[in-house]
C-alpha cells in the first residue's frame, strides 16, 4: 500500500516577502507575431560542406570512446558532426576519416560501416514505431479498398504502397492520389508491413494526419537513401 505521506503539506509559500520590485521584465509579447516560419537553425555537411536546416542533416555525436553515435532526434548533448544523407558524402566521411576532423578526436574507421547499419536500424524502427503509434491512434489504416475510400473522401493525406506491390495497384493507386493531390510513397514490402505491424498482408497503407503524414514520410526518404547507400558499400 502506498503511504501518501500527508504530514508534510508544504504550504511555505504563504509568505512571499515583497521582493522590492525587480523591474517586472513585461513578457515581450511585442515580439513576432508573424506567422513565417520558426527559424530553422543551420548546419554544414562535414564532407560536401553543403548548408541545409539542421533537421535534414544526420547529426553524429561521439561517445568520448572512439565511436561515433548516430543521433536519431538530433538532441544528444555534446558536438554534433553532420552529414547530408547522401552516398557520396558518407564515403567521402569514410574515406578521409572526416568524423574524426570534426569530433577532434579519433575515430576508428569501422565505425563508418557500422553507423550504416546503425542508421538503417534506427531509421526502420522509428518509421515503424510511428505507424502503429498511429494506427493505435486510428490515424492510420490499411488494406487497398479501405484506402481507397479515404482518397475518394479527401481524409487520406499520405498513401503508402509496399514496394512488393502490383503494377496494377500501384498505378491506380498514383492516378487516384494524384487527382486529391495526395503524396504517395514506396514503403517496405507487404510482409515486412504485415509482420511489424501485425496486420495481414496489405497493398496500401493510408495516413489521414497530416502532421502524422509528414513524420511517416522522413524516415522513408531516408530509408531511399540508405538502400542506396547499403547497395553501394
Ligand atoms: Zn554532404
Amino acid at each position: 500500500m502506498k503511504n501518501l505521506k500527508k504530514n508534510h503539506p508544504k504550504k511555505t509559500e504563504k509568505k512571499n516577502p515583497p521582493k522590492k520590485t525587480e523591474k517586472k521584465n513585461p513578457p515581450k509579447k511585442t515580439e513576432k507575431k508573424s506567422v513565417n516560419k520558426p527559424e530553422v537553425p543551420e548546419r554544414s555537411c562535414v564532407a560536401c560542406g553543403k548548408t541545409a536546416d539542421r533537421p535534414d542533416l544526420l547529426r553524429f555525436v561521439t561517445d568520448g570512446e572512439g565511436k561515433a553515435i548516430y543521433d536519431r532526434k538530433g538532441k544528444l548533448p555534446g558536438r554534433g558532426v553532420y552529414l547530408c544523407f547522401d552516398e557520396e558524402c558518407l564515403r567521402l566521411a569514410a574515406k578521409k576519416n572526416l568524423f574524426a576532423k570534426g569530433f577532434k578526436e579519433n575515430i576508428n574507421r569501422k565505425e563508418y560501416a557500422q553507423l550504416l547499419e546503425e542508421i538503417k536500424t534506427v531509421t526502420a524502427d522509428y518509421f515503424f514505431a510511428l505507424l502503429k503509434s498511429g494506427r493505435g491512434a486510428g490515424l492510420v489504416f490499411t488494406g487497398s479498398s479501405k484506402c481507397e475510400k479515404l482518397l475518394e473522401t479527401s481524409q487520406a493525406k499520405l498513401l503508402l504502397i509496399p514496394e512488393d506491390a502490383s503494377e496494377d495497384t500501384v498505378k491506380k493507386a498514383f492516378a487516384l492520389a494524384e487527382a486529391q493531390g495526395v503524396t504517395v510513397m514506396k514503403c517496405p514490402d507487404k510482409l515486412t508491413m504485415a509482420e511489424e505491424l501485425d496486420v495481414p498482408l496489405i497493398a496500401a497503407l493510408a495516413v489521414t494526419d497530416e502532421k502524422l503524414a509528414e513524420a511517416v514520410s522522413v524516415p522513408l526518404k531516408r530509408a531511399g537513401v540508405i538502400k542506396s547507400w547499403l547497395d553501394g558499400v
